[in-house]
């Protein structure tokens, strides 16, 4: 049976500043969904939330994993329940190699998390390397990446890549990915479009969250919401990211205005 993911009612503030403030949404495993909307909405603070940023204050509502409010576990326990943020590791960790950082949260987060009723054993070394090369391949990157210390000296096309890898070793069931509004260039853009292509599927439910309407020419996404001053206040299918492209968001707050 397909689980959900499904926002109610959420209301978030930061710094005693109420940024979110009545969301809805409800995602399914296999389908893509995309919110849009301009700078400052609050895209981002939704998908820190979703993550469970302490900074952030959730004043009301639930986020409910398969009908189980999340709400009340840290980040690294919903990441075990299946839900992937792509986060932006702002920090590099020098020392620490890729494939070790990804051996580690593959055992924290998969074996010992969502995985457990399939009764995987901890990975040794030789086993983890095995299906690490497999996702390098599906995914074309170089094995020299893992070899790499941890975001040290990574281009913006390498992180999102890295991001990549993270989500097709740890399987999630729902990944939240924040295209921050700080310019991804094309390639970058095209890297996590085919990724994302590659790992969806009936067990995979995406949100991606966008100030861009350019990554949608790359992933086709099954529902589009528009988010406007902390509100889903349009939804739509891809026709309504086409219009987005076209006219800006413009209209949609004069409509909003109007009613
Ligand atoms: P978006 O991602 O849609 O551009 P954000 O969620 O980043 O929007 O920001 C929405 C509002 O919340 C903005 O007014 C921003 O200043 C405020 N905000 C977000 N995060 C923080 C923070 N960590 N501290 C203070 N204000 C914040
Ligand atoms: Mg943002």
């Amino acid at each position: 049976m397909s689980e959900s993911l499904e926002i109610k009612d959420l209301h978030v503030k930061v710094e005693g500043k109420e940024i979110l403030k009545g969301l809805n949404i409800k995602i399914k495993q296999g389908e893509i969904h995309a919110i849009m909307g301009p700078n400052g909405s609050g895209k981002s603070t939704l998908a820190n939330t979703l993550m469970g940023h302490p900074i952030y204050d959730v004043e009301r509502g639930q986020i409910l994993l398969n009908k189980e409010d999340v709400l009340q576990y840290k980040a690294n326990e919903r990441a075990k329940k299946g839900l992937f943020l792509a986060f932006q590791y702002p920090t590099a960790v020098p020392g620490v190699t890729m494939f070790n950082f990804l051996r580690t949260a593959y055992n924290a987060v998969k074996v010992n998390g969502h995985a457990k009723d399939k009764k995987q054993e901890l990975t040794s070394v030789l086993q983890f390397s095995k299906l690490l090369n497999e996702k390098l391949k599906m995914l074309k990157m170089d094995e020299s990446f893992v070899k790499r210390y941890v975001n040290d000296g990574f281009s913006g096309g390498e992180k999102k890549r890295s991001e990549i890898l993270q989500m097709a070793l740890l399987e999630p069931k729902f990944a939240v990915l924040d295209e921050t509004d700080s310019g991804l260039d094309v390639d970058a853009l095209r890297i996590v479009s085919e990724g994302i292509n590659k790992l969806s599927g009936p067990n995979l439910g995406v949100l991606i969250i966008t100030h861009y309407q350019r990554i949608l020419r790359y992933i086709k996404p099954d529902h589009v919401h528009v988010m406007i001053d902390g509100k889903i206040v349009k939804s739509g299918g891809h026709d309504l990211a086409e219009k987005l492209e076209e006219e800006g968001y413009d209209w949609i707050i004069k409509e909003i205005k109007n009613e």
